[in-house]
């Protein structure tokens, strides 16, 4: 006997459904900020960026500013192929 359908269920990669909805009274994980946390990433994903986090877990939560800062930051490499600057 086998379940009809459950291979399509999310099997806890970090590209989930729901992804950067979080539950209020959360704050910004970036040492130092205090504002509320807008967005979860994990804490694979902050890597590299230049921020810093701190608590613990997989997750980690960024305000409005530092989530923008953060896109800005993933966002750096592909720019750099287009250069279309000038
Ligand atoms: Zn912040």
């Amino acid at each position: 006997m086998r379940p009809p359908q459950d291979s399509k269920r999310g099997r806890g990669l970090d590209g989930r459904l729901n992804m950067g909805k979080i539950e209020k009274g959360i704050t910004c994980s970036v040492s130092g900020c205090r504002s509320p946390g807008e967005r979860s990433i994990s804490r694979s994903q902050l890597a590299g960026s230049g921020l810093a986090a701190g608590g613990e877990g997989r997750r980690v939560y960024l305000c409005h500013d530092h989530y923008k800062a953060w896109k800005k930051s993933t966002k750096k490499d592909r720019d750099a192929e287009r250069a279309r600057w000038g």
